[in-house]
């Protein structure tokens, strides 16, 4: 969401889109812990940008949106829309892959087991916030 931010300043008239395979983005993943141990009071304040926010400085935010494949030669990604299960072809001049990292899981015994979570994404500290309001763990 940087570079594209980035992108439209330094040339307004860019076509500036953003393929997001997730619900959600520019948040502060750095806020997470303190949101889920309740020092911020609502997941709202760690979202900085919405997408509508972003369309009004002319960048397009297409979620759920999967970028599958990339043909150089042709410069065109594969696209997935997740939300309506079909795949397109998207054209472009440039390309920025940011496609982060994920959270590797524990490699020990009982590293997979329900109430063990990576938090990497929005979508996981909800998942993690889900887990703490229904099961109310405590320390034995
Ligand atoms: C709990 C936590 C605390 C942190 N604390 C700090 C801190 O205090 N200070 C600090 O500097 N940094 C911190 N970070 C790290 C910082 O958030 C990351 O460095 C930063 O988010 C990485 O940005 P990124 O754009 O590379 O990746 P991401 O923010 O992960 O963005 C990549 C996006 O690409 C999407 N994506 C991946 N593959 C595809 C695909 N094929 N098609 C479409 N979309 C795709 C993903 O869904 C994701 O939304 C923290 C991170 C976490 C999780």
């Amino acid at each position: 969401m940087s570079a594209a931010a980035k992108a439209k300043r330094e040339d307004p008239e860019l076509e500036v889109v953003v393929l997001e395979q997730g619900a959600h983005t520019s948040y502060a993943a750095c806020g997470m812990p303190y949101w889920l141990a309740g020092d911020v009071s609502e997941v709202q304040k760690l979202i900085a940008r919405t997408p509508q926010q972003m369309a009004t400085d002319g960048v397009r935010v297409d979620l759920h949106h999967q970028a599958v494949r990339i043909n150089a030669d042709t410069q065109t990604v594969i696209v997935r829309d997740l939300s309506a299960e079909r795949e397109f072809s998207m054209s472009y001049d440039q390309l920025v892959i940011a496609t982060g990292a994920r959270a590797a899981r524990l490699r020990i015994a009982g590293g997979d087991l329900d109430g063990v979570f990576g938090l990497r994404s929005l979508e996981s500290g909800l998942a993690l916030q889900r887990f703490l309001r229904s099961i109310r763990p405590r320390q034995p």
